[in-house]
């Protein structure tokens, strides 16, 4: 693909964990790498630490787990003793009350109190004997399994919330994978009796859910050392490097174009591209175009924006959780971050709170269009709603919008992403995805570390590794065929397929 002599030097476009995972492997095997960033200030990405006169804050809270070791062991190698091994508390805040998460039967009941436990009984008998048949919708099927009541209150406020699509709408799919043969009278009867002997499967999941590790300055510590590493290497990040066009030629690409803040283009050119940038943006810049049926595939692939808003608040403890699930219908706000219970060094004073409130919308919808001092004064009178604290006590606000912060899974997008894929491999062969956006998976760091490394290998060595084959835990499985649905992917509630 290269002239023979001729020295590799790959442009990475994109420094969030999958562009700098790719560079940090790069480097080690002495390949010059050019890393290019729209972020005019700092690295990252979507797993960057936000800091506000010494409050640190992630975009959403990010856990450090994988079941791939290799993963696991890149990140001790890259931070060590800084990263902290953390013990996991979130639960489900719903009318007052909190309940344990994973949801518990006996403290749910409890918690709901008994005139409302009886009524969700008697709606989950109703529900068993009079059951919608052949449930094709979210909603029929989770109220089949727990009663119209149960659903209500664990299911269909936070999953609209989070996804904005009513719960009429989304397929029974995701629920029957997900829960499967779980129903009110089995979470009853595991609550009543013993546990089972557990398998070692079932011991490794219950340790990742309640113990994960985590940097002790937040996710965006390890980027920002794998930017240093890179820099002291002689490859400094280039920030504030929007690209703007991927120029190719004889079937290669041969340098990409970026534009900074003030407007200056420049040029990049390298032997290899890799690109961690959403694939609705990369067919968008490719000059000469794609052909009309690849850009039209590209723009139909969609994105869930995110909003977060930072809370400082004059109080020590507020709540012990890492973070609670916000069920209740009369606030909009989905989730509440505790930063300082990540790790105490997120705030700089043990006297003081640092909250993230989350809010999930559209870009370009009525909570992104708001005025950050609006967003501040909503998430101050919702946690006023919620009881957590007084708007007195709140001192400071920040607003962090994110844009494409879930790619949406609808029916279509397995095929769109496939016409893509396909359609690049052949026709650009040096350039390589990797990442979330960048492959549109809805998948965790390490699913995104896993797909740059074997992309670095793979220029690095010439082997033939495919990315597409990293599957939902990160663990590579060269025996799964391209293609496959779900291929890698987590699962989450997708819309009823249009008949
Ligand atoms: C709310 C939330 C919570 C999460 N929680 C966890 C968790 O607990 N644990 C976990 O492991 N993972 C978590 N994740 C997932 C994790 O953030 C991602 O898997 C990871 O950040 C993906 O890395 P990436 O490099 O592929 O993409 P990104 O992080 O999206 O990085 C892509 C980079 O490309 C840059 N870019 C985009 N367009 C251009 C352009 N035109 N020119 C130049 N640069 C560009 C972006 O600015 C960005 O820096 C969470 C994500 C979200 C949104």
């Amino acid at each position: 693909m290269i002239a023979e002599g001729e020295r590799k030097h790959v442009v990475i476009m994109g420094a969030g964990p999958a562009g700098l995972t790719a560079a940090y492997e790069l480097l080690k095997r002495d390949v010059a790498v050019t890393v290019v960033e729209k972020d005019p200030t700092q690295v990252g990405g979507l797993a960057r630490t936000v800091e506000h006169k010494g409050y640190r804050f992630d975009i959403g809270g990010h856990r450090f787990f994988s079941k791939n070791d290799e993963v696991e062991g890149l990140w001790s190698e890259i931070l060590g003793s800084e990263m902290l091994n953390r013990g996991r508390l979130s639960r489900i805040y719903y009318r007052g009350r909190f309940f344990a998460y994973p949801i518990k039967a006996a403290n749910a009941l409890w918690n709901l109190g008994p005139i409302e436990a009886v009524l969700c009984l008697a709606s989950y008998a109703r529900a068993r004997l009079q059951p919608v048949k052949n449930p094709k919708t979210l909603e029929d099927w989770v109220r089949n399994q727990f009663g119209w009541r149960l659903f209500n209150i664990f299911f269909k406020t936070y999953t609209e919330k989070v996804w904005g699509i009513s719960t009429r709408e989304l397929s029974a799919d995701w629920a029957a994978q997900r829960i499967k043969s779980l129903d009110l009278w089995v979470v009853l009867r595991s609550a009543l009796l013993p546990p089972r002997k557990s398998t070692s499967r079932g011991a490794i999941i219950t340790t990742l859910i309640d113990k994960f590790r985590y940097p002790r300055l937040g996710p965006g510590q390890m980027w920002e050392r794998v930017a240093e590493i890179s820099e002291a290497k002689g490859h400094p990040v280039l920030l504030g490097r929007s690209v703007e066009k991927i120029r190719h030629e004889g079937g290669l690409v041969r340098s990409i174009a970026t534009k900074t803040p003030d407007g200056r283009i420049e040029t990049h050119e390298g032997t290899h591209f890799v690109s961690s940038i959403p694939i609705r943006e990369l067919v968008a810049r490719l000059d000469p175009a794609a052909p009309d049926r690849v850009r039209k595939a590209a723009d139909s692939l969609s994105y869930r924006d995110f909003i977060s808003v930072a809370l400082m608040i004059d109080r020590a403890n507020v709540f012990p959780d890492n973070w609670i699930y916000i069920h209740d219908p009369g606030v909009r706000v989905g989730r509440i971050q505790n930063f300082k219970n990540w790790s105490p060094d997120m705030v700089p004073d043990s006297g003081k709170t640092c909250l993230g409130l989350e809010y999930f919308c559209f870009e370009g919808d009525g909570l992104w269009t708001m005025p950050d001092n609006d967003l501040v004064e909503l998430a101050t009178q919702e946690l006023d709603r919620l009881g957590m604290c007084s708007p007195g006590e709140v001192f400071d606000g920040v607003v962090v919008r994110q844009q494409k912060a879930y790619p949406v899974y609808d029916d279509r997008y397995q095929d769109n992403v496939a016409v893509v894929r396909d359609h690049l491999a052949t026709a650009l062969p040096n350039l390589y995805l990797a990442g979330r956006n960048g492959m549109h998976k809805y998948n965790n760091q390490d699913h995104s570390m896993m797909t740059a490394l074997l992309v670095a290998r793979n220029i690095a060595t010439g082997s033939l590794l495919d990315p597409w084959k990293v599957n939902a835990d990160a663990v590579y499985h060269e025996d799964v065929r391209a293609g496959e649905r779900d291929l890698g992917g987590r699962l989450v509630p997708e819309r009823i397929p249009a008949s």
